[in-house]
């Protein structure tokens, strides 16, 4: 008896000590796991940081860049690429900026009769900004068609009326006149719609600014040949073509009666709006689908182009700064397998860290590996295999999912990505993903402006000789115009962004450094300029060079 107790015991015993085992064994394993992907976590996290120091050097790195771009064709990534605007709209903001801004009144109230005197004068202002303008905006994910009407320099914009479209997918990759002919129907439906435009309106050849936000080399303001496509677009037959001669044909074809006044990059149209508002503005700054950047450059540091006369002295340079590249910029391994699985490797290695079309990707790859790693998000989803299938606004809204069991980032990766009863502690960490993602991007873009700000000899140091001492370097207050809807629309971007720009400037400096988002710059601005540029008013051609 005593002994089949003894037995009965120590089968107990023996059987507790192994489920206890596998139970123990269980949890080290799941730790285990734990740490894997938490530890993939800690990787990207190393080498994504940017501390103020680092941006420091990718600000120098930017400024130099653009010296070399700017000092011979093809000496830098950043191509520089000249514009042909020598001038920007102004409206009456620009007087009232200027009488608000200014502590002497008088003074200033002179210097600005002055300006519109000489103004008069030459007829630049009153004559070119009135009447009604149209743009077509293309160049990202939507495109846009927009009339605005203008009241002239004592008013601003009168009305604005913009439809945007989706850029149907197999346009981006099929040929030009397919793409040409869907832009110009969406055209002509609108103008059919028209309305609200006055007779004599109608009665004239309508003029339009055409937005194209891709790199071109512009012979003139009103001509330019096609570089080569980023963002997606693919469309082979256009590549060197001369696009405001597509578009004058396509506008033909569909017998519209327009006539493509200007040929703008959307940056440039920012930075007309945003001057048009305030004539503070030096530079303009996108951060959509992809990301560039302008800014307003001295003729005389445009060395490539020797002799280069412009009526202001100054032209707004394209930097392309999408493909801005330095060793100082942080780049993890999901950056190089991402650019390398790209249609344009080695290409656009800025905006492939910066900008909507990839941000998404990039978070994608992280948590595919994390997937990889362990089974803490379940079997690995097929879903997660498909490049570019989490879009950027999903990735926003993961980050900033304010619920306390974070049921947005549950509701996403159940829905868009199939993985489905994600744990709370794992749901977290794909929130941190995101934001490591993000931080990083902001901050660089900080930096991308500070580096044009620098160049300017507006950040405070004196320039990209940094000849002056901080203190002795008298500040202007500069604006620079942003858009784009990872600015506009992703809180937690903006607030990075802005974060860095503090860090990087130092409070004293960043106090004058204004950024001011403007809204449907990109065609608004291409309208002005094709107002300041129209036919009937003078001055409009004169500048141009051979190709
Ligand atoms: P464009 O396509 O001309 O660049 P936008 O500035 O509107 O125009 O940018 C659109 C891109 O911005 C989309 O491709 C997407 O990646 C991103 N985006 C759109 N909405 C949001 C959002 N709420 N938060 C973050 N990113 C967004
Ligand atoms: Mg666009």
């Amino acid at each position: 008896m005593g002994k089949l107790a003894l037995g009965v015991a120590v089968g107990v015993a023996v059987a507790t000590c192994a489920v206890a085992g596998v139970v123990v064994g269980r949890r080290l394993r799941s730790r285990r796991k734990w740490r894997r992907v938490v530890g993939v976590l800690r990787e990207l996290e190393e080498s994504c940081e940017t501390p103020v120091g680092r941006l420091k050097q990718v600000v120098d790195a930017m400024a130099v860049e653009m010296h070399a771009g700017l000092a011979s064709e093809g000496g830098s990534k950043l191509k520089m690429l000249l514009t042909f605007v020598d001038r920007l709209p102004n409206g009456l903001d620009f007087l009232a900026s200027n009488l608000i801004c200014c502590p002497r009144f008088v003074v200033c109230f002179c210097v600005v009769c002055v300006v519109l005197f000489v103004n008069l004068l030459f007829g630049f202002v009153v004559r070119s900004e009135i009447g009604t303008y149209y743009a077509l905006d293309l160049g990202g994910t939507n495109f846009r068609v927009l009339r605005v009407q203008l009241g002239g320099t004592r008013s601003s914009i009168l009305s604005k009326d913009v439809k945007r479209q989706r850029i149907p997918q197999h346009l981006m990759t099929s040929t030009s006149e397919d793409l040409f002919d869907f832009i110009t129907s969406k055209l002509k439906q609108f103008v059919e719609q028209e309305e609200t435009v006055s007779e004599a309106a109608q009665s004239r050849t309508r003029e339009l600014g055409f937005t194209f936000s891709f790199p071109v080399k512009q012979i003139s303001i009103r001509s330019g040949f096609l570089i080569r496509w980023t963002k997606g677009f693919a469309i082979e037959d256009m590549i060197g073509c001369e696009i405001i001669e597509r578009l004058q044909a396509a506008l033909m074809k569909k017998g519209l009666d327009m006539c493509a006044t200007v040929l703008v990059n959307d940056t440039v149209g920012i930075l007309a709006l945003g001057h048009y508002y305030d004539a503070d503005t030096v530079a303009a700054v996108k951060i959509g689908t992809g990301t560039n950047a302008c800014y307003m450059e001295r003729a005389d540091a445009i060395i490539k182009c020797q002799g280069l006369l412009t009526s202001s002295g100054a032209m707004v340079v394209n930097m392309e700064w999408g493909n801005f590249w330095s060793s100082h910029l942080p780049r993890t391994t999901y950056d190089i397998e991402m650019d390398m699985e790209s249609p344009n490797p080695n290409d656009q290695g800025f905006e492939k860290m910066i900008s909507g079309m990839y941000l998404g990707d990039i978070f994608r790859r992280v948590l595919l590996r994390m997937c990889e790693e362990s089974d803490v998000f379940g079997p690995v989803s097929s879903k997660l295999l498909i490049p570019f299938v989490l879009e950027m606004p999903l990735m926003a809204a993961m980050h900033e999912d304010d619920t306390p069991d974070l049921k947005v980032v549950a509701a996403i990766l159940r829905e868009k990505l199939e993985i489905q009863d994600v744990p709370l502690k794992a749901r977290r960490l794909v929130v941190k993903v995101c934001d490591v993602v993000t931080r990083r991007a902001a901050r660089l873009a900080a930096a991308g402006i500070v580096g044009i700000l620098k160049k300017i000899g507006r950040d405070g140091t004196g320039g990209i000789t940094g000849s002056r001492s901080r203190s002795d370097a008298k500040m202007r207050r500069t604006v620079v115009a942003v858009e784009g809807s990872l600015y506009t629309s992703y809180m937690m971007f903006r607030e990075y962004l802005h974060e860095a720009l503090n860090e990087i400037l130092g409070e004293d400096v960043a106090q004058h450094v204004v950024l001011r988002t403007t809204e449907d710059g990109s065609c608004v601005g291409a309208a002005l300029l094709a107002a300041l540029h129209s036919s009937s008013s003078s001055s409009s051609e004169g500048l141009h060079r051979r190709r």
